[in-house]
């Protein structure tokens, strides 16, 4: 648990890079892109790459730079193609097993996979798999998709033509790159949760969760693969597969909220935009009379700032936030919690003493965190504090690649939105509606999800949760 924060949790990135030009250091753009991807996973992270056929691959616990060293890069040496990954668990456990990319030696060769997301029939892929004597290593969805295009890849041509099969057993959440000996393939299921772009670097082509890893490497943004899109890239270019495409969309719009890094630009709309929106749009919903309005860094900066655009309530800087305090951190006690906050985030005295504040976060999860920071608040001096969350009440869990994986979280669900107000010591709250939640992005190409907010998801709920049994198995291993 992250006592700083209370929001929901990103999953995974991935990235991938093809390249037959010898200058072009495919480990050390793979480096430098997981390193823009961060925010997406911080809990382990990984590169393969493949060299005239032989795979070398590293991943381990721990932020890019802990991971890698310099020798660490030298030793996985050049290549021509390349995956990374950087992980945030969810649904499994953590541990060192379940580090990416997944490095596999089938029937027909070595393929080398990254996946961002989460089935919602893992749980009965794996007892099918297990029962047809499947050997599993790790708890995560990664591995059971693995399988099944291993085991297509025995009678098909082409793991392209292994990958599509796959598709049609596989549902739920899933943006995928993945390395053969000679290909990099990138796929994203037919609703198009998680977001997944393609690039172009000297030549050669590459694929990012988000199009900030592009900017990263200096790559040209050529365009979004389509949901249920399959794009494979090999010695003769680039080609399609779209057998699986035609499906409306359901981009996880949490992904304009705050997962992904204001400066990506996600299915033709801009994140930084779409945030100004969703404060613009609180403002007109939510008007109130104060001073100034500010956000909790960093997601709720670019709402505060369409909030006071919208109104014309000037905009501060609230909170200064430590940028220092890495996973290291050591958990605090109960009695600890309220200063544990003052750590992570501290006051502008002059931006809020004897102002009427208006405080813009992204969203509630739990509240306690939360309630903290208006605690903060007042404590600095706010004369009031109007809370205005630039999202709807989370009552639905998520199971497309979140941690949210239960309603008994979340403060929606046990709480009216009177009672949340009285709860965190707001002297007003407002919610985002869920009318406007799905306006924010301006543009974008495709349908969304919002799930969380409404209870309606693009693909029907999973049966079984694919949680504990499985990370009890991968817990018997000694590390
Ligand atoms: S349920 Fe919510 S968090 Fe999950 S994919 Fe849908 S919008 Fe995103």
């Amino acid at each position: 648990m992250d006592y700083f924060r209370d929001s929901i949790q990103e999953k995974c990135g991935v990235f991938g890079i093809y390249s037959d030009y010898s200058e072009i250091d495919v480990v050390s753009q793979t480096y430098l892109a997981l390193y823009a991807l961060q925010h997406r996973g911080q809990e382990s992270c990984g590169i393969a790459v493949c060299d005239d056929g032989l795979v070398r691959y590293h991943n381990d616990l721990g932020l890019v730079p802990d991971v890698f060293s310099r020798e660490t890069l030298e030793k996985l040496g050049r290549g021509n193609i390349a995956v990374g990954h950087v992980r945030y668990s969810t649904m499994d456990q953590k541990s060192r097993a379940n580090a990416l990319p997944l490095v596999v030696r089938h029937f027909k060769g070595t393929m080398a996979i990254a996946h961002n997301g989460s089935l919602t029939n893992a749980a009965h892929l794996r007892e099918e798999l297990e029962q047809e004597g499947a050997v599993f290593h790790t708890s995560n969805d990664t591995e059971i998709i693995t399988n099944i295009i291993t085991k297509k890849r025995i009678h098909t041509q082409s793991i392209e033509e292994a990958v599509e099969q796959a598709m049609y057993e596989i549902r739920g959440a899933y943006s995928i790159v993945l390395m053969s000996p000679s290909k990099l393939i990138a796929v994203r299921d037919s609703d198009g949760f998680r977001p997944l772009c393609m690039g172009a670097l000297n030549g050669g082509f590459v694929f990012a969760s988000e199009s900030c890893a592009l900017d990263s490497i200096g790559a040209d943004f050529i365009r979004d693969v389509e949901p249920g899109e399959i794009v494979v890239v090999d010695k003769e270019g680039q080609r399609s597969i779209k057998t699986h495409c035609g499906k409306p969309g359901g981009l996880c719009v949490f992904e304009y909220i705050y997962f992904a890094r204001p400066d990506s630009v996600i299915d033709g709309a801009g994140v930084h935009t779409a945030r100004q929106r969703a404060g613009a749009f609180l403002a007109l919903e939510h008007p109130v009379q104060a001073d100034v309005v500010f956000g909790v860094p960093d997601s709720g900066l670019d709402a505060a700032l369409g909030y006071s655009r919208q109104s014309g309530i000037p905009y501060g800087v609230g909170f200064i936030k430590n940028r220092y305090i890495g996973r290291t951190f050591i958990q605090p006690t109960q009695e600890e919690r309220d200063n544990a906050v003052r750590i992570k985030l501290n006051t502008i005295e002059s931006t809020i003493r004897d102002k009427r504040v208006v405080l813009i976060d992204d969203s509630i999860v739990r509240g306690t965190t939360m309630r903290r920071i208006v605690k903060l608040v007042r404590e600095t001096g706010a004369k009031e504090v109007h809370l205005r969350i630039s999202s709807p009440p989370f009552v639905n869990p998520c199971y497309f690649g979140t941690d949210i994986d239960s309603r008994d979280y979340l403060i929606a669900c046990r709480m009216t939105i009177p009672e949340i107000r009285e709860y965190l010591g707001a002297d007003s709250l407002g919610y985002l509606s869920v009318d406007h939640v799905t306006k924010i992005a301006e543009n974008a190409k495709c349908g969304f999800c919002d799930g969380c907010f409404t209870g309606r998801y693009p693909v029907p709920e999973p049966e079984i949760l694919p949680k504990s049994k499985y990370d009890q198995k991968i817990g018997e291993f000694k590390f």
